[in-house]
Order: C-alpha cells, then structure tokens, then sequence
C-alpha cells in the first residue's frame, strides 16, 4: 500500500514525492504520462551531445531562500545572469528596454534622468490599466509598444494585447539605467548538471517508486494508495465537465550547427520578423564547451501539449469552478502550474509545493525544511 499516489513528475510532484518520503517516511508512487521525470524542466544531450531543454528554454531565478537552499540539497550551480536581445529595426537591442535600447535605436545619447523625462512625454494617459496594452502605453506610449510588445504579444497569445490582462505585461520592467539583465532576482543560477540530474537526486530514496510512460487511470483503481497528489491538468481530471480550460502552446524547432557558438546572448526576441517569436541558443545557459551549437526556435500554437494558461477574465472564471470541485474533493491535493491553471516559474512551483507538503504534514514550512534530505 502506497500513502500517496504523486500524478506527474515535474516540480510539483517531485517536490511531494522528495518531502513525503524522506521528510515524512511516507511510500510513495510517482506516475508520470512522459518517458522521462522533470515535467517540462526536463534536459538531455540531443545526438551531437548537446545538453538541451527538451520543452524550451528553463531559467532558474529565485528571491526565495529556502527554495534555493533546499533545491541545493540535489545539485550544485553554476551562476548564469540571463540576457535578453531584441530584433527590431534591423537592429540587436536590449530587453527589457532600458537606457541602451532607447540610444541605441534612437541614435541618441540620453541620461537616465533624460529617459524618464521622454518616456512621461510618450506615455499615454490611462484611465484604468485594465489589458495589457494598457499597461505599456501607460509607461511608455505607443510607439514603442508597437514597436516591442504589439506583434510579439499578437504571435505569443494569438490575441491582442488589448485582450490580454494587465497581468500579462504588468510584471515587465521598463528601465532607465543599463542594467541589461532579464531578471533582478538575488539568485540567479542553473544546475550544472542540468535539472534532470537534479531530479534523480531528488527522487532517489527507498520509499520512492517511480512509473514512467503510464497514465495515472490506467493504475489508479489496481494499485491501492491512500491519498493522491495530482499536478496534471484541472479541468481533464474532471472529465472537463464545465469544458476545456484554454491552453498556448509551443512548436520547437531544434537546429544544430556547425559553429561553437552563434548569438551574443542565450535569447533573441522576434517582435516582428518571422512565426517564431525567440530563437535560445543552449550554450549560452548550461556553459557546455562543444564544437557544435544547438538553437530552438519556439513558434506559438492553440494545439499541442498545454504551457501558457490564457490569462483572460472568461478563463479565469471557468477555472474557479474547477477549482470548487478540486476543494471539495477529498483525498486529492491539487498542485502546480496545470492543477492550479495558474502560470508559474520553476521557484514558485518548488515553494506551493513545499507549503502543500508542510499542510500535509501538519507542521510549519521551516520545520519540514529541517528533516534531512533525500540520498
Ligand atoms: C516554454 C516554457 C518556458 C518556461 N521557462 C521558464 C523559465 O525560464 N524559468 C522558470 O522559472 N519557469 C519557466 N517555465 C515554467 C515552468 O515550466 C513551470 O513552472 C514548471 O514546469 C511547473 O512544474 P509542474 O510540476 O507544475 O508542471 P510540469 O512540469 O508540467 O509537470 C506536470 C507533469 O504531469 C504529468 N501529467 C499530466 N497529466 C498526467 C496524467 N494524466 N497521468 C500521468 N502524468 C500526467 C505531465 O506529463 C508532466 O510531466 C516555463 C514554461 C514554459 C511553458
């Protein structure tokens, strides 16, 4: 008999998994649809021994302490500051737009002081900042939105800004000093043997089985267990009573070279050129030495496996009657990006969990932190 049955071997259940067994000493069972674990955060060397991102391109960046101190129990890092270029007007810019993108596409030579001064001038007055759209012509008018966000937004979404929540871009910083970096948190870092070296360690303990290449119904009712930890989709556990919760999703297209290396940066952005929107080359983020290079190019799509929850009010909505369900359904703790409809970073994925598990557990967070970890 098994105490938990963990449905899905991302973050979320590996997390679970790790907690349960050697905080808690509790039997686990870790099934899993895909071949492999790591949920969408899963790497491997593609066939020229290139390690690669199988499900595009995952940074690792937290302000939390305790997410990083205990991810750190299952590898070790490497420093990695992720940055960002954009395509446009021909040329190679940095974003999030800062003091250099503006010179550089303006052929200007603005202060910091002077930025502000012009972005106050371009920036359009909005009432309420209720759509995305709102949010960036509020900061920085139109121009530059269209120019940056418009048709970016338009291939991402497959909608317009201006049907998106402020959400969406709300988080976007908009600079006016140099600092070029895509994100400012304390740590910025990647396993340096990549995360699916990470998750072998974390799932390797004795009270851990793990079942790959199996979907949870096809042994939910032969194997007995005593609660479930279910981190796949909300609305396919329910049979999608209520209907389909609405999904982006991504094409990749890996390409290998004959070039140690072919971009400046791991990331360029396509506004405006082409179906792709990004192009991450995976060197640049894992410090690999190889004579060959491998790129991904992400092309955007309504079909294919769920990644982007579609932030819009009707969505929203939809989801919080799914949610009252999952509320009332005992024995099952529904957790992670696609049980919860939410979009998360990898940290924010690793710390629900380990608030869950504490629930779990009856005890406090730091507490469960405490017990020693797996391996
Ligand atoms: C393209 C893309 C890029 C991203 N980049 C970043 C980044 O740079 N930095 C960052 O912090 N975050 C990033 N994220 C977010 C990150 O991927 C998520 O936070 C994280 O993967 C969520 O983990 P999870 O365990 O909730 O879900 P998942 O990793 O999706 O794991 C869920 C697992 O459940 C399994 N499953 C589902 N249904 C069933 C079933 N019926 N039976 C058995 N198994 C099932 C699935 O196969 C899957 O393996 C990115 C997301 C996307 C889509």
């Amino acid at each position: 008999m098994f105490d938990y049955l963990v449905v899905g071997a991302g973050f979320a259940g590996s997390v679970l998994a790790e907690r349960l067994a050697a905080g808690a000493g509790k039997r686990v069972l870790v099934v899993d649809r895909r071949p492999h674990v790591g949920g969408n955060a899963y790497d491997h060397y593609n066939d020229d021994g290139i390690l690669v991102h199988r499900y595009g391109p995952h940074i690792f960046h937290t302000d939390s302490k305790d997410v990083f101190g205990y991810l750190s129990r299952f590898t070790e890092w490497r420093h990695y500051q992720h940055r960002v270029l954009a395509s446009v007007d021909g040329r190679l810019v940095p974003i999030p737009i800062n003091l250099d993108t503006i010179n550089v596409l303006h052929n200007s030579n603005l202060t910091s002081a002077e930025l502000e001064s012009y972005f106050q001038s371009v920036a359009e007055p909005v009432v309420e900042r209720r759509t995305s759209e709102d949010v960036i012509v509020g900061k920085i008018g139109r121009a530059l939105y269209e120019k940056f966000f418009r048709n970016y937004t338009r291939k991402q979404w497959g909608l317009d800004p201006s049907q998106l929540d402020a959400a969406v871009t709300s988080r976007v910083p908009v600079r006016t000093n140099r600092d070029d970096r895509y994100f400012s948190d304390a740590y910025q870092v990647m396993p340096r043997h990549g995360y699916t070296r990470l998750f072998e360690r974390m799932l390797d303990h004795p009270n851990i089985k793990i079942l790959l290449n199996t979907d949870y119904r096809e042994v939910q009712k032969i194997i007995p267990y005593r609660e479930m930890v279910y981190t796949g989709p909300v609305d396919a556990f329910f049979g999608h009573r209520f209907g389909h919760l609405p999904y982006r999703s991504l094409e990749f297209r890996f390409e290998t070279v004959d070039r140690p290396k072919v971009q400046p940066v791991a990331v360029i952005n396509y506004p405006n050129e082409y179906d792709y929107t990004r192009v991450t080359e995976f060197k640049h983020l894992t410090g690999q030495e190889h004579a060959k290079s491998t790129l991904v190019y992400e092309y955007p799509k309504d079909e294919g496996d769920p990644y982007y929850p579609v932030p819009r009010p009707e969505n929203a909505i939809l989801y919080q009657r799914y949610e009252k369900l999952a509320q009332a359904t005992t024995g099952v703790h529904f957790v992670g990006r696609l049980a919860t409809y939410k979009y998360y970073n990898l940290d924010q994925v690793v710390a629900q969990a380990l608030t869950l598990c504490a629930k779990i557990a009856g005890v406090r967070r730091a507490q469960l932190l405490q017990t020693a970890a797996t391996g």
